[in-house]
């Protein structure tokens, strides 16, 4: 099948061959406009970047290696430890090939002396002894060694991945010179988030969709970013010079004078008017008509509640608390999950800080458990299922919350929910928390309350069987669009079919709406639907009363909000609710943002 990007990836190779300019379209994940250098972030593959460590940064990149040999070799070890015992010897034999290359010093050690000696990145390194290794097989006229290669080859393609997990040396820009704009094939929400404080200017990757996960820290991050550009890794070299404008999806690489000098005014331009907009940081956020609007902020850690403060989020609606857990061998502890969670509560200062117990899976995995993937990671061990699959990894992470809820107004936020039985099992999780707290003489308030998310279809559709047992709801828009349409939401070839305004996902959303009414149940929206400001009228026009987004977006949405007359766009929601043509949603949507 002739690829639709063909030509335009033609194109880019020929120009980029001559250092033109060319052009890439993907979809736009982070907004903003970003202008700066390319620098690559290697991934599984042997094309590698190639860049110089500096001095002070040796000794990490030398970790970095020795991490992901561990890595490696723990990996092989599994593998070897999962052969069925039916499977015929070749197997074992063949990881057991695998382990001696792995051990063998051309590819352990070598490298190591190349990072300290020469100052090259560790793939870099490794690249250069595969070459010299790979050089010496195409003189070997025997065959059974000659196959060996792809041997070698396989155990460093390894050895790279793993390395991807753990993405090298940043280059920090020199005072006064233009931040750097990662380019990746794919990152995960763990890579992601360990640039957090790094100073980069945007970032582009070849895979993934706009709610992926990495692309939900991207924009924890307020950097514009743009994913599913399919060969932006192959085609763009470090150093390119590269314009990001992340709310159309377009990269333009190495650019005209003209054009640069167009997208500078632009980005200057947007600048402005992001200052205008904190004006409206203190201002309450209600309708003309004076229906207030909860705002609240999702983070990722401690850190994070400056911003939402800063934007004048009025709490936390969402801590994705798995960002704890990821990017480390041992997970947190009791004390240490303590002190997290009390350091979001004292730095919210009273307001309500809603905090999500462990969503991890699917993209978002701890270190160790790759054997536990499954092929429909999605579907399988996530969220409340692995945390009830895992008991004493729970009671520390409820004891920790609970603990901390002495020191503020805080919420515990159940992701996930599918069955009756998991949520009662949830209850008696948190009651058995609580009671060995009690045994140990600490005092705690006498109720926290216990929201649950909607972000499965079964639980918006049969929500009465939830309800009851629940202070609250919170629905998870990401996941239940992805869950409702069968749309990966990492998945970059489908994502053009995950659809915020299919008819099935608002008629979710007004159900839901209608039923926590009844029930004087508070709702709110926590996925990325909360933060886009084209959605805002019709959310509230729906019923909802609590968004919660990342900050980035609190002022664009209170903005939104301020200009609207609830009484005059209800109807019209409601309208949009009943109706199944889609074109005819979309045109009701432009009428009620007009
Ligand atoms: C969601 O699914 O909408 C949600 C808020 O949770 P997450 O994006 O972390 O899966
Ligand atoms: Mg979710």
């Amino acid at each position: 099948m002739n690829h639709p990007l063909d030509a335009q990836e033609a194109d880019a190779a020929a120009a980029r061959s001559m250092r033109m300019s060319f052009t890439m379209h993907g979809i736009g994940a982070s907004d903003g406009i970003a202008i700066g250098p390319a620098h690559l972030v290697s991934y599984a593959t042997l094309e590698v970047a190639q860049y110089l460590v500096p001095a002070h940064e040796l000794e990490n990149e030398r970790r970095r290696f020795l991490g992901a040999l561990a890595s490696v070799r723990e990996e092989l070890s599994e593998l070897r430890a999962s052969i069925p015992a039916a499977a015929p010897q070749e197997f074992g034999a063949f990881i057991d090939v695998h382990q001696m290359i792995l051990a063998d010093a051309t590819l352990s050690l070598a490298p190591l002396d190349l990072i300290a000696s020469q100052q090259c990145n560790a793939e870099w390194a490794l690249k250069l002894q595969l070459d010299q290794l790979l050089e010496q097989f195409d003189t070997i006229d025997d065959a059974y060694l000659r196959e060996r290669k792809g041997d070698i080859l396989q155990v460093v393609e390894r050895v790279m991945k793993a390395l991807s997990g753990k993405p090298g040396y940043i280059p920090r820009p020199a005072p006064g010179s233009a931040r750097p704009i990662l380019v990746a094939h794919d990152l995960s929400p763990a890579d992601m988030i360990q640039f957090k404080h790094a100073a980069f200017a945007g970032f582009l990757t070849d895979l993934g969709g706009s709610t992926s996960h990495t692309a939900i820290v991207a924009r924890s991050l307020a950097i514009p970013a743009i994913v599913a550009l399919h060969r932006a890794r192959d085609l763009i070299r470090e150093n390119d010079q590269l314009i990001i404008d992340g709310t159309l999806g377009v990269v333009i690489v190495n650019p005209d004078p003209a054009v640069l000098a167009e997208y500078r005014l632009r980005q200057e331009a947007l600048g402005i008017e992001r200052a205008k907009l904190q004006r409206l940081a203190s201002t309450p956020a209600k309708t003309i008509d004076g229906t207030p609007i909860e705002l609240l902020g999702n983070i990722e850690g401690p850190d994070d509640a400056a911003e939402v403060r800063l934007n004048g989020g009025m709490g936390i609606g969402l801590f994705r608390t798995e960002f704890l857990f990821m990017n480390r061998d041992e997970l947190p502890g009791e004390d240490e999950q303590f002190e997290a969670y009390r350091a979001v509560a004292r730095a919210m200062d009273g307001l309500p800080v809603t905090i999500r117990t462990l969503d991890i899976g699917a993209d978002k995995t701890l270190r160790g458990d790759g054997n536990r993937s499954s092929a429909n990671p999605a579907l399988g061990l996530r969220a409340i299922r692995y945390c009830l699959a895992d008991p004493p990894l729970f009671h520390t992470q409820l004891r920790a919350l609970l603990r901390a809820s002495v020191h503020g107004t805080l919420n515990i936020l159940v992701p996930m929910l599918s069955t009756k039985q998991e949520l009662l099992q949830t209850l008696n999780a948190v009651a058995r928390a609580r009671a060995s707290l009690v045994e140990e003489g600490v005092t705690l308030p006498a109720r926290v309350a216990i929201g649950g998310m909607v972000e499965i279809p079964a639980a918006a559709i049969a929500l009465d069987m939830f309800i009851k047992h629940l202070d609250f709801l919170s629905i998870g828009t990401n996941d239940l669009i992805q869950y409702t349409l069968a749309i990966d939401r990492t998945d970059d070839t489908v994502a053009h079919l995950y659809d915020p305004l299919h008819p099935a996902i608002i008629g979710l959303i007004a159900g839901v709406a209608q039923q926590a009414a009844r029930a004087n149940v508070p709702v709110a929206v926590c996925g990325e639907m909360a933060g886009d400001v084209d959605l805002t009228r019709l959310l509230i026009g729906l019923g909802l009363r609590g968004l919660s987004m990342h900050p980035a977006f609190l002022l664009e949405v209170k903005q939104r909000i301020l200009k609207t007359q609830l009484s005059e766009i209800s109807a019209l929601a409601r309208r949009i609710a009943r109706t199944r043509d889609p074109d005819r949603v979309r045109r009701l949507v432009e009428k009620l943002n007009s």
